[in-house]
């Protein structure tokens, strides 16, 4: 087996503290706040304002039925408000699964001798990439277990060789490529996260999996890297001081009780707030799947029933409206769509989590759990799911062009707060649907999507803008010139 040192404590973030008030959490939790008082948290939501962890306790405590679908009438008023009709889609790309670790709910745990282990090698990752991008696909996130031979520079390279791919397609002469690349990745140290950074990753993504201290400690053996919670959460802060300052945020529902679960990561967005301006820019929250030599029914003791996964996504939009929120095809296709309405503005699509999983675009993979990391529950192709989109009121979206315009971290909370974001996100949402519709949809969904573009374009107030957008829409359709964004 592969060694690595164990975290070295003096590398901690210049904030370096832990945030997790247990006793306080716990006691807010028993505390119930009367309607009135729910009813102003509420209307302060609306108003586009973060939430305290006292006041996202109120809404966790709130179990009169007329409140609850108060919260998710706010919510998919505040989604509208804030990110419009857009969701924006992205797949991810599993690039190796060593690991030295032995997190006991994941496939990937170093004592599960089941698991098939495999790294990509360029060309296969050459591969995989060009079959995403074949597929429609302009934004991944690669994801990686923890080793030696997955240090930062070899994270580095890997996003270098993703950006590097270009397919060219046949028929309309379009370039394609990765126009965005987040990783999920163990934590890194400053040093580390520089590395990662030049590379150009987009988001930095590191899930605190659970905030419970006792319970991270049974789930993280002591002896493995992981086993260090304040190492892990004090990462994205680390990674912010470092450069990298869109942080994604999350937890692994099931693990320990949701509420505490709700506040801790409140409580994260508001410490990295406080300390650097900048909250996550996204926050994540899978719930636990069946994985292979994972003994589901002992690991997931806190397993969530959907009504309360529905209204913890509804709660969480209310308490921190500016931090997009992902839905990954973990979730079943029936809980993903209902989720879209009122709080998640990304989700994955077509995803294969087998190592080496994307080859023919447009087939379901036979799912094999001595394969990959856990079970998906959504098989949707990305053709199915942008159809299904269109079809219900939505606009399907590629959009990448903050990242690559430098509208990240506290700049991009300066563009975002005001809702200067639809103006730019809906244009790009549009012209990035149009490249979708010129290079990959079936013709049914191509049809749909041309009816939902003409729509769209009519909303538009400013007339200066709407014909902006239809130029580049119609440059789009008509000549091999595509990522025309604002
Ligand atoms: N190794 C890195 C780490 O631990 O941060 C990142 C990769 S890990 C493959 C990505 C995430 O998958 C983990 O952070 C965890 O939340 C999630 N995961 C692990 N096992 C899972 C399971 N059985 N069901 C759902 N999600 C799981
Ligand atoms: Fe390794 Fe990450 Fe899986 Fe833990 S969650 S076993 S660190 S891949």
């Amino acid at each position: 087996m592969s060694t690595l040192a164990l975290p070295d404590m003096n590398l901690l973030s210049k904030s370096g503290a832990d945030f997790v008030d247990e006793p306080l959490f716990e006691d807010l939790l028993k505390r119930k706040a009367d309607t009135g008082k729910i009813r102003e948290i509420i209307a302060k939501s609306k108003n586009k304002e973060a939430l305290t962890i006292e006041e996202t306790a109120a809404l966790l405590n709130a179990d009169e039925p007329e409140i609850i679908e108060l919260i998710f009438e706010t919510a998919r008023q505040l989604k509208e408000d804030v990110y419009g009709n857009r969701i924006v889609f992205f797949a991810p790309i599993y690039v190796g699964n060593l690991c030295i670790n032995d997190c006991e709910y994941c496939g990937f745990r170093r004592s599960n001798k089941e698991q098939i282990r495999r790294t990509l090698s360029v060309e296969e990752l050459h591969m995989q990439i060009r079959s995403m991008l074949m597929m429609g696909h302009k934004r991944t996130i690669a994801v990686y277990g923890e080793h030696r031979n997955y240090g930062p520079e070899y994270i580095a390279e890997t996003v270098k060789q993703i950006y590097s791919v270009e397919y060219k397609h046949p028929k309309t002469g379009s370039v394609q490529s990765m126009r965005r690349v987040n990783i999920n990745a163990a934590p890194l140290s400053h040093e580390g996260y520089k590395i990662v950074k030049e590379a150009g990753i987009g988001t930095y993504q590191v899930f605190q999996e659970t905030y419970h201290h006792a319970t991270y400690s049974r789930m993280h053996p002591q002896d493995t890297r992981k086993g260090n919670f304040m190492w892990r959460l004090d990462s994205p802060a680390r990674a912010i001081e470092s450069g990298c300052d869109d942080v994604g945020l999350g937890v692994l529902f099931g693990l320990a009780p949701w509420k505490f679960e709700v506040l801790a990561l409140v409580s994260h967005a508001i410490y990295l707030m406080n300390h650097y301006k900048v909250g996550p820019h996204t926050i994540s929250f899978p719930r636990i799947r069946p994985a292979s030599g994972v003994k589901i029914e002992e690991v997931a003791k806190n397993n969530l029933a959907d009504e309360d996964f529905l209204r913890m996504i509804a709660i969480l939009r209310l308490s921190v409206p500016y931090t997009g929120l992902i839905i990954t095809a973990r979730e079943p296709a029936k809980i993903r769509d209902v989720a879209l309405g009122f709080g998640v503005s990304q989700v994955d699509a077509g995803t294969v989590i087998e190592i080496g999983g994307y080859q023919n675009p447009g087939t379901v993979q036979q799912q094999a759990l001595n394969r990959e990391q856990f079970h998906i529950g959504d098989e949707r192709t990305l053709d199915d799911m942008i159809r299904h989109l269109l079809n219900n009121g939505f606009i399907p979206s590629f959009c990448t062009a903050c990242y690559r315009l430098g509208r990240t971290g506290e700049v991009f909370m300066e563009y975002a707060k005001p809702g200067f974001i639809q103006n730019m996100c809906t244009p790009n949402a549009l012209t990035t649907l149009q490249e979708y519709l010129s290079d990959f949809a079936s013709p049914e969904t191509k049809a749909i999507g041309e009816k939902v573009l003409a729509r769209e374009l009519e909303k538009f107030k400013d007339e200066k803008k709407r014909r902006q957008v239809c130029d580049r829409v119609e440059r789009i359709r008509n000549t091999s010139e595509r990522d025309l964004y604002f």
